[in-house]
């Protein structure tokens, strides 16, 4: 079972992911999170994002597309995926299927976290006083927002024409948003083993 979890930043994609990998044994993919282990390990590959990263746009398709393809090799026997904060534009999107399809693989399902903009402005700036990431000053979420907006918004109705999108109420308790998630996702296992 691969599942895309979709939403703006801030939306509780990565906590959701964590609680599936606890849950399930998923492998979650976090492209964020794999560019900021390069940044904190100082590769050459941390350097050149690093400021594009904090001023809030997005880096290359061709470099978060190379670190998916790396972790799909890394874990054959992962029971599914689980693609946090990518595929993020029409070109991911299509690289993704593409590297699944090459596996034998497909994306079964995604999951968008519906919040509204006041509520993940608050969110922001929260977490930007309590961990301080440098993406997260008001500037630079705006632009992350606009990013959002712009490049990763419009996939949305192609996943809904390939009757792939479910959409959950971002906004409710973390265990809330986690039960729809978990019917979502048996939904879409009765779904695969009709085949
Ligand atoms: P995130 O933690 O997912 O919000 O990612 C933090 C930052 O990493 C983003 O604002 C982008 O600069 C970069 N990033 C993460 N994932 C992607 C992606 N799929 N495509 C392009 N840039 C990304």
């Amino acid at each position: 079972m691969n599942l895309i979890l979709f939403g703006p930043p801030a939306a509780g994609k990565g906590t959701q992911a964590k609680k599936l990998v606890a849950e399930r044994g998923f492998i979650q993919l976090s492209t964020g999170d794999m560019l900021r282990a390069a940044r904190s390990s100082g590769t050459e590959l941390g350097l050149k994002v690093a400021g594009i990263m904090d001023s809030g746009a997005l880096v290359s398709d061709e470099i978060v597309i190379a670190l998916i393809e790396e972790q799909l090799d890394l874990h054959p026997e992962a029971p599914g995926f689980i693609f946090d904060g990518f595929p993020r534009t029409v070109a991911q999107a299509k690289a993704l299927d593409a590297a699944l399809e090459r596996r034998g693989a497909q994306v079964h399902s995604v999951i968008r976290l519906k919040v509204d903009e006041p509520a993940l402005i608050a969110r922001i700036a929260k977490r930007f006083e309590d961990e301080g990431r440098a993406d997260d000053n008001p500037e630079s979420f705006k632009i992350r927002l606009d990013a959002y907006n712009r490049q990763t918004a419009p996939l949305l109705p192609l996943y809904a024409a390939q009757n792939k999108l479910s959409e959950v109420d971002g906004m409710a308790p973390v265990e809330a948003v986690s039960a729809a998630i978990s019917k979502v996702i048996e939904g879409a296992a009765q779904l695969a083993s009709k085949g």
